[in-house]
């Protein structure tokens, strides 16, 4: 699903994505300007920002608060569903991690104060197994 959904994107839209998914690290806006830069040079801003605001809404991208960088979502879940980070501080990795479990915990807290919400991450900050294991 999460397919479809990405081969009907378009224009800047799908190149961003494409910038995303290639990089297993959370990058930049700046960054993913730098590497959609081509032969007809660095996309403005503007066209970025709204390509990332059009990709997260659609779930496909999700937003590193405390990097100030984008992820692409390998996962196929609700836009509105709870994501879990686990942070790398050691590499900058960061992977996506099933909420399964707890997610319907959470919802519950959130619904039990009468509270609805929309965008809901977890960063686990830490030490990833590859760098573990170095
Ligand atoms: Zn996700
Ligand atoms: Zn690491």
């Amino acid at each position: 699903m999460c397919a479809e959904r990405g081969e009907r994107l378009t224009g800047p839209r799908r190149l961003v994505l494409k910038a995303l998914a290639s990089s297993h690290k959370p990058v930049g806006a700046y960054e993913i300007m730098d590497m959609l830069a081509g032969g007809k040079g660095r996309p403005a801003p503007v066209t970025v920002y709204r390509a990332l605001e059009f990709l997260m809404k659609q779930g496909l991208v999700h937003r590193i608060e405390s990097r100030n960088a984008y992820l692409a979502c390998a996962h196929n879940h609700d836009s509105d569903a709870i994501v879990a980070f686990l942070m790398c501080d050691s590499c900058g990795s960061v992977g996506e991690a099933s909420t399964a479990a707890i997610a319907p915990f959470l919802a519950g807290i959130a619904k039990k104060a009468g509270f609805r919400h929309t965008v809901s991450v977890i960063e686990i900050n830490g030490t990833c197994s590859h760098c573990r294991r170095g």
